[in-house]
């Protein structure tokens, strides 16, 4: 059965077409600008070169017709009508406490998402409007939410409260949710096959670096602790995200800098991490190329990455009693042989040794710890939409 993919946000959709029975991609893009001037569709068949078609995207409604015609195109199309989509797979950022799991898209389930919305004001509302989109476009078509929120529900209440009046939680929700849930999900899974291990018997941390970044805990397949919070800016130091800071900051800077509290949050959020930090870029390939020229913010900046992921990792070992195998995954865990040497080399303690000649190899699944590593350290690249895929077939089928 063909799956396809949708990731939707405010002026942005990214789609694959996955046939989920091979799990192979047939074809996959992004539109981007929708409802902004200068509007386009990227769209590439397996195989293929990238094709980009700028047009007039004034909806999401118009950018999935767009990304339908082109599935269906009669010279770079990958199917003939649309009744060789089987299902449609949606990524939704919150499902707050209303899903542990994903769910087949029913008006109940729309409705129920939306009463999520206040928890992820800029995601969900966006990801909402995807399904209404393709349900337009595809009426009769079963379609699934697979949330980034889900896998982390299993966490105590002792991880996911926070130190505040009980009562915000009880009135507003507001707890430690965690995101990524779908790439921690599947890399440990995934790790635990890879070492042809049961991962009912293992203490698994899962370091998902990418332009967001989050560190789980998954004990005996359940997630126990993560490091991001009620919204995603909690945690790691990000590309552009300050990650944990103390929360009198906000005031401080409010007032030294005169902005009032969206002010604040927009440079919490889009001029910090380690981007704000070094003052070069948030893409990693340029602080590594700073680095190299003996940059002092890029080293410094790098430095404190590298600590703050290392520390998680010691706090989630107290959290299981124990550690048995480390995942790095997405844009920096998969290509940064550097960060991932730098945050092991505070893992003495454990027992960590890393094969920096394996470390160094780029692509699949990549063992880089030593045979006598006490706890094996792993890459593994991450593949959300493939999740997505397959959570999408198992609840159709
Ligand atoms: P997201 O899905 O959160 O947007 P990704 O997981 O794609 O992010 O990660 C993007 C980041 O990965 C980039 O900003 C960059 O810092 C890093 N990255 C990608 N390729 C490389 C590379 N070859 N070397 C180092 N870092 C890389």
């Amino acid at each position: 059965m063909n799956v396809l993919v949708i990731n939707c946000g405010s002026s942005s959709l990214k789609y694959q077409l996955i046939d989920s029975l091979k799990e192979e991609v047939l074809a996959k893009g992004l539109c981007e600008r929708i409802g902004i001037e200068g509007s386009q569709i990227v769209y590439q068949k397996a195989g293929g070169e990238k094709e980009t078609t700028v047009a007039p995207m004034p909806t999401h409604t118009e950018a999935i017709g767009m990304v339908l015609d082109a599935l269906q195109n009669e010279k770079t199309g990958v199917i003939k009508s649309l009744d060789e989509i089987g299902a449609v797979g949606h990524r939704i950022v919150h499902g707050g406490e209303k899903f542990a799991e994903s769910t087949v898209i029913t008006d109940e389930v729309i409705e129920a998402i939306k009463e999520c919305n206040e928890l992820a004001p800029l995601h969900n509302p966006a990801n909402l409007i995807g399904i209404d989109a393709c349900r337009e476009h595809m009426p009769g078509t079963p379609m699934v939410a697979v949330f980034d929120t889900a896998f982390h529900q299993t966490m105590p209440e002792k991880a996911y409260l926070y130190g505040l009046p009980y009562e915000y939680y009880e009135k507003y929700g507001v707890r430690r949710y965690g995101f990524h849930g779908t790439s921690h999900n599947y890399v440990s899974h995934r790790m635990a096959e890879f070492l042809g291990k049961n991962i009912e018997d293992m203490k698994i941390i899962v370091c998902h670096l990418g332009n967001g970044a989050s560190v789980s805990a998954v004990m005996n397949g359940k997630c126990v602790d993560t490091s991001m919070g009620l919204t995603p800016l909690e945690g790691l130091i990000m590309g552009t995200r300050s990650g944990d800071i103390d929360p009198a900051i906000v005031e401080f800077i409010a007032k030294k800098e005169n902005l009032d509290i969206d002010g604040v949050m927009d440079v919490l959020n889009k001029k910090s991490g380690v981007a704000g930090m070094s003052g070069i870029s948030s893409d990693f390939r340029d602080l590594e190329a700073a680095e190299e020229e003996g940059n002092e913010a890029a080293i410094r900046t790098l430095r404190a990455y590298e600590y703050r992921v290392a520390k998680y990792i010691g706090a989630y070992t107290a959290a299981m009693n124990g550690v048995d195998a480390i995942a790095f995954t997405a844009g920096v865990g998969e290509n940064g042989p550097v960060t991932r040497t730098g945050v092991c080399s505070y893992l003495g303690y454990l027992g960590v040794k890393i094969d920096e000649e394996a470390n160094q190899r780029r692509g699949a699944d990549n063992l880089i710890s030593t045979k006598d590593s006490k706890v094996a350290v792993c890459v593994i690249p991450t593949n959300e939409e493939l999740a997505i895929a397959r959570e999408t077939l198992r609840l159709v089928r």
